[in-house]
């Protein structure tokens, strides 16, 4: 297999690196193919790139509404147009299961449809003034350039949904992707050329987050800082744009819950565990990495929880029939490994526990899904992000001790209820502390239209997506006209 040497994408030009470092880009399913070569220079490229994002400001931000809603259409159109070839690629380069991969491509497609129409939609406000015959308003005005730096397992969503809302409101972008999702970051920056962006307005740098990352957050033209990662980086990137007095958003770590309660429907709840736990190896924010169960079912659910895990096969991420695929790098395989095997002192390990090297995993980062009981809610392995397919089990007696459990974790980004009870519901509506709540559905995913975001450690507090952007991506200006 040939590897790509992939560029990046400076004021609108593919800048071809003739540094001689360059770093592989692995299919995780099988790492003997080399996807492409991501530069890990020139150095200065971070600058070029902030300072075609500035020059191409003023330009962009005078641009109608309706002008830029015309170009956001065209790029949900080339997406969809290359759905199936950037779904494969997101399967490969990131060993996301290829039916959840085309997914999320179509994910991108209706983030770009929903924030073309945004351009369109009025967004300020008329305020009646004190002074009679006065018109008071308030405008919405972008940023500026805008740094968008964003995870790997979620290549094309997560910077689509930054990306998106940037520009529908009028700022330009300079977007560090992670390194070990540089081949379709490359594919959405075509995507977006061949919608006619104009030059600059969308900037592309690919490379390391530890070298790149610092400089490009502290460029004195970026205006506003919009992450998607660890808590361990998000907080090292809030201290300096607090220092700069820059706008930021964090979307961080979670470690999600779901509670299941004795009058639920045990088999769809079993299976919506078992899916938001363990699909794509577990890798996402959202992923449930705890269940809470009331005592008087816990051995029956446990059975038919193992049942339905053992029913989603683990695969390479191309087969289309995959549901949990590979980890994502050799350092995320030992992490999880890792974690199994201090399962075993914390809980009993009922299912998996070990790395899976036979047959078509041979070369890939694979572990089997695994599956601990009878941990306490102190143990590391219920508190710590495993970011694997691994899945703790604790018990509760009641639903307030569950709410209690649930919340004993220093994240809050998602969680889920089983029952038809309506006062437990409404009780843990009411009690629980999470940015994204569900009552009988899995605790990932979110609807594109809809907010999204955490609490505590999980968030900076503001939400992405949907009705929720705007408020990141503009500034309010009070305006007051009298005669
Ligand atoms: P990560 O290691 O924190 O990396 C996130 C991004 O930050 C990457 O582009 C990375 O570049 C870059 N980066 C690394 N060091 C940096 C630095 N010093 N300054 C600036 N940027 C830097 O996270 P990840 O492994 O890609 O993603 C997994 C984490 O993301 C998990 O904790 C998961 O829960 C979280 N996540 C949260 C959400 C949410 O919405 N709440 C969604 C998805 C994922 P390199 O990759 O090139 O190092």
């Amino acid at each position: 297999m040939k590897s790509e040497l992939l560029a990046h994408y400076v004021a609108g030009e593919w800048l071809k690196s003739n540094e001689d470092q360059w770093s592989d880009d692995l299919n995780p399913s099988d790492t003997t193919q080399v996807l492409a070569r991501v530069p890990q220079g020139p150095s200065g490229v971070v600058e070029r790139a902030t300072e075609a994002a500035h020059d191409a400001f003023a330009g962009w931000r005078a641009l109608s509404g309706p002008a830029r809603s015309e170009i956001l259409y065209r790029a949900a159109n080339a997406l969809a147009e290359r759905r199936q070839e950037i779904g494969t690629v997101v399967a490969q380069e990131v060993g996301k299961p290829l039916g959840e991969a085309l997914g999320e491509a179509d994910r991108g497609v209706a983030i770009l449809r929903y924030f073309a129409s945004e351009s369109v939609h009025p967004n300020g406000q008329v305020i009646p003034a004190q002074l009679a015959g006065s018109l008071q308003f308030t405008l919405r005005q972008p940023l500026g350039p805008v740094a968008v730096i964003s995870p790997w397992n979620f290549p094309v969503a997560i910077p689509l949904w930054k990306i998106a809302p940037a520009l529908a409101y009028g700022n330009t972008v300079v977007w560090k992707p992670a390194e070990v999702a540089s081949l379709t970051a490359v594919r959405l920056a075509e995507v977006f050329a061949s919608a006619g962006l104009p030059s600059g307005v969308l900037n592309l740098v690919l490379g390391k987050g530890s070298s790149l990352g610092n400089t490009l957050i502290s460029q004195e033209a970026i205006r506003g800082i919009t992450f998607t990662g660890s808590d361990s980086v998000g907080m090292g990137i809030a201290e300096v744009a607090a220092r700069r007095n820059v706008k930021y958003q964090l979307e961080m770590g979670g470690k999600n819950a779901a509670i299941v309660l004795g009058d639920a429907d045990m088999k769809q709840a079993a299976k919506l565990v078992a899916a938001g736990a363990m699909r794509f190896a577990g890798q996402k924010c959202t992923a449930t990495s705890r269940v809470i169960v009331t005592n008087d079912i816990a051995d029956s659910f446990v059975d038919l929880l193992k049942q339905e895990i053992q029913a989603l096969p683990l695969q390479p991420a191309t087969e289309s029939s995959s549901a949990v695929g590979p980890l994502i790098t050799q350092d995320s395989l030992e992490k999880v490994a890792s974690y199994a095997q201090k399962s075993t002192q914390s809980g009993r390990v009922v299912l998996g526990g070990n790395y899976a090297r036979s047959g078509a995993l041979k070369n890939g980062y694979f572990f089997e899904p695994t599956l601990v009981v009878d941990v306490p809610p102190d143990a590391p392995v219920a508190q710590e992000e495993v970011f694997g397919p691994l899945l703790v089990v604790e018990l509760a007696h009641s639903i307030d001790e569950a709410i209690a459990i649930a919340n004993n974790t220093k994240y809050g980004l998602s969680v889920s209820l089983f029952t038809h009870d309506i006062n437990a519901s409404l009780e843990y509506i009411n009690a629980i502390e999470c940015g994204m709540v569900r009552v009988n559905g899995d605790t990932t995913g979110v609807d594109p239209h809809a907010p999204f975001g955490g609490m505590h450690n999980s968030s900076s507090h503001s939400r992405e997506q949907g009705t929720a952007a705007i408020d990141f991506f503009t500034e309010i200006k009070t305006i007051q006209v009298n005669r």
